[in-house]
């Protein structure tokens, strides 16, 4: 069944005004492939907002890679819900769980936030998704070259990102973790193994995701 995507916006403050202001200047921005794209802040402070750009791009990646439209959700999710105070994260399967009560059936829905993920038995998680499922989370935290004290690099934060949104919706199409160091279901608990591998399935993974889509 040809699902499009939607990009899920997560925040850990809607109620903050800078969240009105990039709503409104969305209005006026062109439209991405034929859908209306309203922009959402996705982040937990202005300082780390990711530019409207960065989602854009991934959009349009996603599009490419799987061949479906894809959208930016208007409202952001709240997820403060999610956030376990003493380890200062925010709880990656929590986040899912809510995503699939509320998210709409008819789209399989990537939540892209700022805020730092985990699950409990690993110290963090890049993103998190349900096998089969219709739900997948990844988030910027640790993606970004200023989380380990370097220069900041937009370009490789978005290679990082769609790499990893690629990875998360893999794993709701039945795939598991690739042998395959090139393809992008391999696992990659670091950032140097999310740099080596790339943006792409290997040909038995596309076989999979190629199915799910009927191409
Ligand atoms: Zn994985
Ligand atoms: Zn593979």
């Amino acid at each position: 069944m040809l699902k499009p995507i939607l990009l899920q916006p997560l925040s850990v403050d809607p109620a903050a005004g800078w969240f009105a202001t990039a709503a409104a200047a969305s209005l006026a921005r062109p439209s991405l492939n034929g859908t209306a794209v309203a922009y959402a802040s996705i982040s937990d402070s202005a300082q780390r907002e990711l530019p409207l750009s960065h989602l854009e791009e991934l959009a349009a990646a996603l599009a490419r890679v799987f061949r479906v439209p894809c959208r930016i959700g208007r409202a952001p999710m709240d997820v403060r819900f999610a956030r376990d105070e003493r380890r200062g994260q925010f709880h990656s399967t929590a986040i899912l769980d809510q995503l699939e009560r509320t998210a709409d059936t008819g789209a399989r829905v990537l939540a892209v936030g700022a805020c730092d993920l985990y699950v409990p038995v690993l110290t963090f998680v890049f993103g998190e998704a349900r096998l089969d499922g219709n739900c997948a989370v990844v988030s910027t935290a640790r993606l970004a070259e200023e989380f380990y004290g370097l220069p900041p690099s937009p370009a490789l934060l978005r290679q990082r990102l769609v790499k990893e949104a690629v990875h998360e919706l893999g794993h709701t199409f039945g795939l598991r973790h690739c042998p395959d160091w090139r393809c992008v279901m391999t696992s990659s608990h670091a950032v140097e193994r999310l740099d080596v591998k790339t943006a792409e399935f290997c040909a038995r993974c596309q076989g999979v995701v190629g199915k799910g889509f009927d191409w």
